[in-house]
Formats: C-alpha cells, structure tokens, sequence
C-alpha cells in the first residue's frame, strides 16, 4: 500500500482502470468561496495517488482527461461536493459518476448514520481516522498525517460500492440510485448556479 503524491496533475499514462474512487480535501466547505487543495484517487488497487493542487496552479490535462472520460465511472463518497468543487475549478462537467453516500441513504434506512467512518466500519470493519478532516490542506508541504487521512478516504470505496451494490439490488433499488447517480452532476451545477440551500422538488 503505497501513497504516491504529485504537484498540480496526475504523471502521463497512470492507468487507473474504468472506476477510479476520488475525494478532495478544500479550504472549506463552499465550493464558490474555498480552494480546491488536493485531490486524491484510487483504483481499488490499495495504492493511493494524491495530487496537491497549488495556489494559481496550471491546467491539469491528466485529471480532466479522466474526469472527461465517459467510459471511467467516478466514484466518490459524497459526490455533490466534489464535482461541484471539481467543475468550479476546472470548468468542466463531470461524468459518470458514482455516490457512495447516495448508495447508503438508499439502502440503510435503519440509521441516519452515513458518513464514510461509519460506513466503513459496519459493512467493511474497517477503522479509519477523521481527525485531519478539518486540517489546513492549503499547507505548501502536507503532513504524513495528512497524506494517509487523504488516501483513507480513497482506498476502500472500490469494496463499499461492491457491498452497497449488493444491497441495491437485494433490496431492489440499483435503478433508483443509478438515476440518483446520473442527476448529481446537475445537482451540484445547480448549488454552483445559486440553489444550494433550495430543494427544487419541494412544494414551498
Ligand atoms: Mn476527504
């Protein structure tokens, strides 16, 4: 398990397979406001590549292009954010993707517990570490804690979605969340273009 790291884009011809699980770390929760400071990716091989975005950084061609790419599904947990995060900052539309937090709102009616911490520790029993979540990723140099905190939040959501899948269909509502999955980059285009707060299906 290697956490390899780059500055401002992923090297020339990393393979990262056809589901690629990203996250992003930010200066803060509002993707209009807040810097984009890094972007972590995984291709559930239990390596981590995660990639420091400086201040004024250039165009990242090897990101967009995987971001782009419509035969790579992009997995995340809690998608909303980062492609709202992640079209903001490259100007680009993001798809297909994937939502690990979608999947389990879907599934685990029987809690209102799902962040990635939890999830991971009931379906996988696996225990990572929040406690750098709300550390300064604008740091010029990361911290070792950083960097694995960064990469845990990558690493096993190849196996979370395997097992959430599982779920969907068992419970019989994979067609549910794939339409669920398909609607998010237009969710966060939608929280880009004002509506964050509003729920447009709602009657007032
Ligand atoms: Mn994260």
């Amino acid at each position: 398990m290697t956490n390899f790291t780059y500055k401002n884009d992923l090297p020339d011809n990393l393979e990262l397979g056809p589901i690629v699980a990203i996250d992003t770390e930010t200066m803060g929760l509002n993707p209009m406001r807040d810097r984009l400071c890094v972007i972590q990716f995984s291709s559930g091989d239990g390596h981590a590549h995660i990639v420091q975005i400086e201040p004024d950084a250039p165009q990242a061609p090897n990101i967009c292009k995987i971001l782009l790419d419509q035969n790579k599904v992009k997995l995340f947990h809690f998608a909303r954010f980062d492609i709202a995060i992640l079209k903001h900052h490259f100007k680009i539309n993001i798809s297909p993707v994937y939502c690990t937090k979608i999947a389990s709102k879907l599934v685990r009616t029987y809690t209102n517990k799902h962040g990635l911490k939890n999830l991971l520790r009931e379906m996988l029993s696996i225990e990572i570490s929040k406690q750098q979540q709300s550390s300064d990723w604008g740091a010029s140099e990361l911290t070792k804690a950083q960097i694995e905190y960064a990469a845990s939040d990558v690493l096993y959501l190849h196996k979370l979605m395997d097992k959430l899948n599982l779920n969907l269909k068992r419970e019989n509502r994979y067609e549910i969340a794939e339409a669920c999955f398909n609607f998010l980059p237009m969710r966060a285009t939608l929280d880009l273009a004002g509506w964050s707060e509003d729920d447009i299906f709602s009657h007032s």
